[in-house]
């Protein structure tokens, strides 16, 4: 079926409220996503006809729960072309993930080994490898990016040593909408022997990454950026990695046998999963994939498109706009300031015009520290926004603009 916009929108119920007296323009979609009716349903069925934990009743709301949390596991698998859902954990969410795989380092590095973070990347995907290289005396290195916000991928290769063991970046940055070279990059880490961990929070509402063909390590992501609920998303770990990796937490759920004197573990993706997870948000996870693939992801990216480029020509018009990481491939999302304007300015302002936009360093202040700026303002389209929101977006730009400066 054709993508028509105004059909989307109908499916999500939040796109009819008004904020401040106007209809809602929500372009904060890089902090999350908003949730069609089939993801919000998906909750409401759970928790009102078989609400019970999984995997340890014989009754049957218990066993239609379990059908219904691993039938999600399943979909996650066949949409990133996993290879087994053993491979498959259920986390709270991208940090979640990161802080499992590092943590999991920790009996696997040496004083003196290197790790390589990307210039680029969200706080959660920098500090629990800080914290890895506290405990473990590793050396963090910094592969450096330029002015148009693309990483410097020579810089890179020179960074790469037979002592490199880990290289951590995003698939898509959420400060700029980069879309990182990660193939090549996970090419180049392999041949020294590098694992790679990509964080895919950014990307997953935009491209289908095949994780099979990438060939990559570890892949981790969030349900709430692509539709689907808060507090649930995914680790993709290579098997012979996660056999490698020591458990994360101890508990229920991720055990074979437990005595006094000795534990033994579940089998994989149960080691890693103790405690009861969030059910329905594993569940409603399933039904984001099933809606996202539904629309398609080559409509999503056409229109995404377009309202990039519109708003990008029309934002460039105004005076003293600098629109950053302009330069490069790059995603819906446009981060901007304008001259002598602080951004948390023009973001009250849009707020009071019922427009959501997000300013501050967006969790990457080591991209606001290279260009020198406390932050932006950033605008980050969905499918479901409209070239008349872009329109919105800039009158407002220029209303704000006139009344600060
Ligand atoms: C949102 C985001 C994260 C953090 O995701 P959480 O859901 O808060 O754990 C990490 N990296 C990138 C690139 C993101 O966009």
């Amino acid at each position: 079926m054709a993508f028509n916009v105004s059909r989307v929108r109908e499916q999500f119920p939040i796109l009819k409220r008004e904020v401040n007296g106007q209809p809602l323009v929500y372009l904060d979609n890089a902090a999350t996503s908003q949730k069609p009716q089939a993801v919000i349903d998906s909750l409401v069925d759970y928790y009102s006809r078989y609400n019970a934990n999984i995997h340890r009743g014989v009754h049957t709301l218990s066993q239609e729960a379990t059908d219904a949390y691993e039938a999600a596991r399943e979909k996650i698998r066949a949409h990133f072309n996993i290879e087994h859902s053993r491979e498959v954990i259920f986390t709270s969410g991208t940090t979640h993930g990161i802080n499992l795989v590092a943590n999991g380092f920790s009996s696997l590095l040496q004083p003196g080994d290197e790790v390589l973070v990307s210039a680029m990347e969200h706080h959660s995907n920098i500090v629990p490898w800080q914290m890895l290289c506290e405990r473990t005396g590793a050396i963090l290195r910094v592969i450096p990016m330029n002015r148009e916000g693309s990483l410097i991928m020579k810089d890179y290769e020179e960074l790469l040593n037979e002592k490199t063991r880990l290289v951590f970046v995003n698939h898509i940055s959420n400060a700029l909408g980069t879309i990182n070279p990660i193939e090549e990059i996970i090419l180049k880490a392999h041949q020294h022997g590098a694992a790679v961990l990509v964080d895919g929070a950014q990307a997953c509402s935009h491209v289908v990454a095949d994780l099979q063909e990438l060939g990559v390590d570890f892949y981790v992501t969030s349900a709430h950026k692509m539709c689907g609920p808060t507090g649930v998303g995914m680790l993709y770990g290579k098997e012979s990695w996660l056999e490698k990796l020591p458990p994360y937490q101890g508990g229920g759920e991720m055990i074979a046998e437990v005595t006094f004197e000795k534990t033994t573990y579940a089998d994989l993706p149960h080691k890693f999963e103790a405690g009861t997870p969030n059910i329905a948000g594993g569940i409603g996870f399933g039904a984001a994939i099933d809606y996202l693939n539904e629309i398609g992801f080559d409509a999503i990216r056409e229109q995404e498109e377009s309202l990039r480029d519109y708003a990008t020509e029309q934002l460039l018009a105004i005076d003293g706009m600098v629109i950053y990481g302009e330069g490069t491939a790059k995603t819906s999302v446009i981060s901007f300031n304008i001259d002598g304007i602080h951004p948390y300015d023009i973001g009250t302002l849009l707020d009071k015009m019922g427009i959501a936009v997000r300013t501050g360093h967006h969790c990457a202040q080591p991209i606001m520290d290279f260009y020198q700026i406390p932050g932006t303002v950033r605008a980050s389209f969905a499918f479901y926004n409209t070239l008349e929101e872009v329109d919105r977006l800039v009158a407002a730009v220029k209303k704000a603009k006139m009344m600060l400066s």
